[in-house]
């Protein structure tokens, strides 16, 4: 009798209850759904005023907080983009933000060689990140990033805007589907005349590396998202014309190729000291695609061998910032991964390419260690 009132109760129970959690689910997905990721900005440099410009159309996204070392500047800031004062840290006392619900997510916008401590610093705090790239200075650094952010439990993504570019993915949609057919060949250039000797990206204690780590990491990035494959081997020649300029461990010119397991090749050239080179090339038994300019802020032109490739401008980092939005909160997979592995990949090809430029030899990659 006892155990029939029990079931009787549980089932009496269990038809209110379902219906209400069900109610609850759909709430809390609606809300999920509406939900803005609040986003502070650390490092307010030129392309930290870039996101948090683009980040003011964004639907998905909202600029909430600021890190940085100079009050003047959080305080024009504030002043700019309207953000509370109780929202704003310096380097000192940033590790407070894990108090602050106003906040969900911290992009890194500082010199490259700062961006593994930062990280770990915000991971700890128990917040998502966002990194520029390159996202560290080396392998060793890029693992303990990502290894800290999953004991932290929080997310970590990479500012690569070029993964949601609608030019770029429209060439990546037609490559997959096979309108190039094998893909035999890909040539990247990437390059800029770089002004100013003592800025910090010409610092390799700031820095990690000469142009390789600035503006060639958009050529091997973009190699692997314009194969579809991660290269198996590495040559590499450095060529430096101004070493009173480009300093030992600053590269300013590097030559460097790959070979993809599928049997494609890849040329590719990174500088310093050459003006507006932006160029991508993709080669197929079947046809061709030129992404021309390929990696700057835009508008990114493209032609394949069937015609112009006709897609919308877009701004890149408020697009990004939207589908980022969508990452962290939804778990929406992009199309080309953005995550810590994603970036580490890309170190790892450009330890390579030093390590090839250093010794003259072929270097092997290993993806499986
Ligand atoms: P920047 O020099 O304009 O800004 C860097 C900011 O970091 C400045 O506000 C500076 O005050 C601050 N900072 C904090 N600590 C510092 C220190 N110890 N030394 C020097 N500056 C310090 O540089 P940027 O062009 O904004 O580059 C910042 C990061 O963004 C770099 O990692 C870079 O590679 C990346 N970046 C990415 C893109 C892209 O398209 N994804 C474009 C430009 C730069």
């Amino acid at each position: 009798m006892d155990s029939r009132r029990d079931f009787l109760g549980k089932i009496t129970a269990a038809a209110i209850a379902i219906p209400f959690l069900k109610k609850v689910n759909v709430a809390m997905k609606e809300n999920n759904e509406n939900q803005m990721l609040k986003v502070a900005i650390m490092g307010l440099g030129s392309y930290g005023t870039r996101v948090a410009d683009a980040m003011q159309q964004c639907k998905k996204a909202k600029l909430t907080g600021l890190i940085s070392g100079t009050p003047s500047k959080l305080l024009s800031w504030q002043n700019k983009y309207q953000i509370s004062p109780e929202n704003c840290y310096n380097y000192d006392n940033f590790d407070n933000i894990k108090t602050n619900s106003e906040i969900d997510a911290v992009y890194v916008i500082t010199p490259n060689a700062l961006h593994h401590d930062e990280v770990i610093r915000v991971a700890k705090a128990g917040k998502h990140v966002i990194c520029e790239k390159p996202m560290a200075i080396n392998v060793t650094e890029a693992r303990e990033m990502i290894d800290a952010c999953e004991k932290a439990n929080v997310k970590l993504l990479v500012g690569y805007r070029l993964h949601f570019e609608p030019h770029t993915l429209e060439v990546i949609r037609q490559r997959s589907t096979g309108e190039f057919g094998k893909i035999t060949f890909f040539q990247g250039l990437s390059g800029f005349a770089i002004g100013d000797p003592n800025q910090w990206r010409l610092n390799k204690n700031l820095s990690g590396g000469g142009s390789m780590m600035d503006i060639g990491i958009y050529s091997v990035n973009g190699s692997r998202y314009m194969v579809g494959e991660d290269p198996v081997w590495v040559t590499a020649e450095e060529t430096k014309n101004d070493p009173g300029k480009f300093k030992e461990g600053i590269d300013e010119t590097m030559q460097f190729q790959l070979g993809f397991p599928g049997g494609a090749v890849a040329s590719c050239l990174s500088t310093y000291s050459m003006n507006d080179l932006d160029r991508f090339f993709l080669n197929g038994t079947n046809g061709f695609a030129e992404l021309y300019p390929a990696t700057g802020y835009g508008p990114i032109r493209g032609k394949t061998n069937k015609g112009e490739i006709t897609q919308p401008d877009v701004t890149q980092q408020t697009l990004q910032m939207d589908e980022m939005a969508d990452i962290i909160l939804r778990g929406k997979t992009p199309i080309v991964a953005v995550d810590g592995e994603e970036a580490l990949k890309d170190l790892k090809i450009i330890e390579a390419v030093y390590q090839a430029a250093a010794t003259g030899k072929k270097v092997e990659l290993n993806w499986k260690e």
